[in-house]
């Protein structure tokens, strides 16, 4: 069994702190739901993790089984067994899917012999057409498609522990359950741990979480059973917060607290 642990972790960007001493246990085989309102920084806790490089990590700690992975570069994280799905996938004209998870397989040292058959048999029991395989990573996918093509990735690769940034986002509740079986199967066949970050208690429908967490004002505020989530969907975030006594200064629900949502509105 493995654990990943979050300790007091503090992270900035753009010279202002978004994380302010952030603490998570997840342990091998259990599904942990992170919730918090637009803007709260759960994606910015995403990349954190993940080491991308322009958020700045001002104190705290994150580990897997004891080794510390702050420090380390996404791809050494990546060796030790993390792995993110993006909120927003990126784009890769002229890479063919295969070959993307075919380089990242052995980047890890892992076996590509029988890496066609498997891909084949992930991407069936995902429903992504053979076609998606073929064309550019992501490149024009749909937001129902750019989920699948993560949760096939995160299959292929076989991390301990996957962090899954709005998996559920641009999903119709088609590729929603397929998605959420698929996650589901491989913590109990695989004990992958799972941080499921989340806006909607929709996902928490499909995907059932041993603990829930509220993320606000930069740390988590509550943890629950999936009671919690269930809740959160009757008080909201801004009920929460009122019941909780946070400064509704440090709490932003607006949509445009999201720079990806509307570029130019920061
Ligand atoms: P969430 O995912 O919870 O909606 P984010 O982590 O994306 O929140 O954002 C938290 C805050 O950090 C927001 O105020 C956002 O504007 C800011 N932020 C996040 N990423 C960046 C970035 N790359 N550059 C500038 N500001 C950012
Ligand atoms: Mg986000």
């Amino acid at each position: 069994m493995s654990v990943l642990r979050i300790q007091g972790l503090h992270a900035a960007v753009d010279g202002r702190e978004i994380l302010r001493g952030l603490d998570l246990e997840v342990a091998s085989g259990e599904v942990h739901a992170v919730m918090g309102p637009n803007g709260s920084g759960k994606s910015t806790l995403s990349h954190v993790l993940m080491g991308r490089d322009d958020y700045e990590v001002t104190g705290g700690s994150v580990t897997i089984d004891g080794e510390e992975l702050l420090g380390l570069p996404t791809h050494e994280r990546a060796a030790r067994g993390l792995f993110l799905a993006l909120q927003y996938p990126v784009e890769v004209p002229g890479v063919r899917m295969g070959d993307f998870l075919a380089a990242a397989v052995r980047g890890q040292g892992g076996p590509t012999d029988d890496l066609d058959q498997r891909v084949a048999t992930e991407a069936s029991r995902l429903g992504v057409a053979r076609q998606f395989l073929e064309r550019g990573l992501n490149v024009e996918f749909s937001g129902g498609e750019q989920k699948r093509a993560e949760t096939l990735q995160l299959a292929v690769l076989a991390p301990k522990f996957a962090v899954l940034d709005e998996i559920d986002s641009g999903l119709d509740v088609d590729a929603l359950r397929d998605v959420a079986r698929r996650v589901e199967a491989m913590t109990t066949e695989d004990e992958l741990g799972v941080l499921a970050i989340t806006h909607y208690a929709r996902l928490l429908e499909e995907l059932r979480p041993d603990r829930v967490h509220v993320l606000m004002a930069g740390r988590i505020v509550a943890s629950g059973g999936p009671e919690l989530a269930a809740k959160l969907e009757e008080t909201g975030y801004e009920g929460l917060a009122a019941e909780l006594g946070i400064d509704e200064a440090l709490v932003d629900v607006s949509a445009d607290a999201d720079p990806f949502a509307d570029p130019i509105g920061f």
